[in-house]
């Protein structure tokens, strides 16, 4: 019988000279003109860090935290990879060194390696060859990213990983896409390709010789820079592929087509060449890039303000959404420890939108500005934390002059949010989180119900605290109505207002779930809202 990857293409991607250049979107760009194709494409992202989840990680500092349907936490790539090939992705798509290395010790640990010695090489390399085969599986071809660069202390292991993997299934069922940073010298007006040819020599170093350069670039690359790549590189000139700035991430695949980057790989490896439809490509392109009559500006209230890979699925979702309601986005960041000084400045944004949060820094400000748009009739997105701020700020409103939540003040009388009984003494982190997907039953007539069109649906979360029912009556009175539950009726996912042009908050997180061709019902209704409003 045929295992079942005899049939199966691998494409490793990696990179070299700087990370965060874009290898993600670049492998995501490749699964979409496969896709384009026909064919049936896995990803899965390989992490050389030592954190067992991306959960822990700091966002200010690594992006990002996304969520997928099953609870992995991972960092952002796998949302470029939702988005650009429209699925849904799972544990298997992630890979962590941390994970992987707590699973080998905790085998060691029960025995299961009868005495023998535990090592990187064969241990750690064939419990990554495994994971490969096990992402991979039910695809015809299965892209794996790894993080960082090549060279990284860290990643010497999955390299020699991968490199053994293609020796094993056979190179001609490989591909290796090198992705390089190519800088500009201000001083002397020219591309200097010394740390791609660099980076190669790293990539060799480990038995590996790339079959497509992907050269990032701020400018255009010349033909010399070209050549000296692909000489030094040891790969053909059309097989290296010129990746310069776009103005939307969504034309890259549209540059990948023009430079005919699918026949290069389906070429290589043996699969037959087929026409692709790209009409999609063309249509998110078109959308993406045009100018449009009117703006609208949104405000961000948020803590963490100088790194917009932060909240980078929500940006995204209402960059989409105003694509397709045909406005321009303007986005702002409201600095959430400074804007319960300066209410009023809000008045400056159509709307007003407050993401997922954690801990107390700037929470107030938040909450501030969740009461101000509830009062002042401004179109208002709460997600997650932002829906715990609004319940905070209308059970205030409502009467409960104290009102807080378990996460600001764990020894309050007055936790409008809090941690459930059943939750108590497993504070520990990542222990009580609700993660991943979770059904939601909304309320008849609700404004939610008719954005979604439909009252049963499914979002992912991921937190700890909930709305505590006991302050529903104050919660009402102070201007909010529960729109929507988890189908027991215990727990609360969606809150509005009744009489307001738009302010609806979700304990979930919407934004892992808007495409570039389907934007989120939600995020349309917030644009559609602040559009209405000029
Ligand atoms: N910190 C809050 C909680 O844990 C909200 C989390 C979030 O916004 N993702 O419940």
């Amino acid at each position: 019988m045929n295992k079942p990857h005899e049939r199966r293409k691998y494409i490793f991607v990696t990179g070299g000279v700087l990370s965060g250049v874009g290898k993600g979107i670049t492998a995501a760009s490749i699964g979409a003109v496969l896709k384009a194709r026909g064919l049936n494409v896995s990803v899965q992202k390989c992490e050389a860090y030592l954190n067992v989840d991306a959960g822990t990680l700091n966002p200010a500092e690594h992006g990002e935290c996304f969520v997928t349907k099953d609870g992995t936490e991972i960092d952002l790539d796998l949302g470029h990879y939702e988005r650009f090939l429209d699925i849904e992705l799972t544990k298997d798509s992630a890979t962590l060194a941390g994970r992987v290395y707590r699973d080998l010790i905790q085998a060691e640990r029960d025995g299961k390696f009868l005495g023998k010695t535990v090592q990187m090489i064969p241990h750690f390399t064939d419990a990554i060859q495994n994971e490969i085969e096990q992402s991979g599986s039910g695809s015809d071809v299965h892209i794996i990213e790894l993080g960082g660069t090549v060279g990284d202390y860290e990643s010497v292991a999955y390299m020699e990983a991968f490199r053994e993997f293609a020796a094993r299934i056979g190179r001609d069922n490989c591909i290796f896409v090198h992705v390089l940073y190519v800088p500009y010298l201000l001083t002397s007006k020219e591309l200097k390709t010394k740390p791609a040819q660099n980076a190669m020599r790293d990539l060799r170093s480990f038995g590996i010789m790339p079959d497509i350069i992907g050269a990032r670039s701020d400018y255009p690359l010349s033909d010399g820079a070209l050549s000296k790549i692909s000489m030094f590189g040891g790969v053909a000139k059309e097989a290296v592929v010129p990746l310069p700035n776009a103005k939307s991430i969504y034309q890259v695949p549209l540059t990948l087509e023009k430079q005919k980057v699918a026949q290069l790989l389906l070429k290589k490896l043996g699969l037959p060449v087929r026409k692709p439809n790209m009409k999609i490509w063309d249509d998110i392109s078109d959308k993406a890039t045009k100018s449009y009559d009117k703006k609208i500006r949104v405000g961000i209230v948020a803590k963490y303000l100088d790194n917009e890979d932060t909240y980078y699925s929500v940006l995204e979702s209402l960059k989409i959404a105003a694509w397709h309601e045909a406005v321009d986005l303007e986005f702002s960041w409201v600095d959430a420890e400074k804007i319960q000084k300066n209410l009023s400045s809000l008045n400056t944004y159509d709307a007003i939108l407050v993401p997922g949060g954690f801990g107390t820094r700037g929470v107030e400000g938040k909450i501030a500005a969740a009461g101000w748009a509830l009062d002042n009739n401004k179109p208002y997105l709460g997600l997650c934390l932002g829906l715990q701020v609004a319940v905070i700020a209308a059970a205030r409103a409502g009467g409960v002059k104290n009102a807080t939540s378990a996460e600001i003040d764990d020894k309050s009388k007055s936790q409008a949010i809090y941690l459930m009984p059943s939750q108590a003494g497993k504070q520990a982190t990542g222990g009580t989180m609700r993660l991943g997907n979770y059904e939601a039953t909304l309320a008849k007539g609700s404004k939610v119900a008719k954005l979604y069109g439909t009252s049963e649906i499914i979002e992912r979360h991921r937190h700890r605290y909930e709305v505590n029912r006991a302050y529903e009556d104050d919660i009402t009175k102070g201007g909010l109505v529960i729109s929507g539950e988890s189908p027991d009726g215990r727990l609360v996912e969606f809150v509005e207002a009744k009489n307001h042009p738009f302010f609806i908050a979700t304990q979930a997180h919407p934004e892992f779930k808007s495409r570039p061709h389907r934007p989120h019902p939600l995020f349309t209704g917030l644009i559609k809202a602040a559009k209405a409003s000029k």
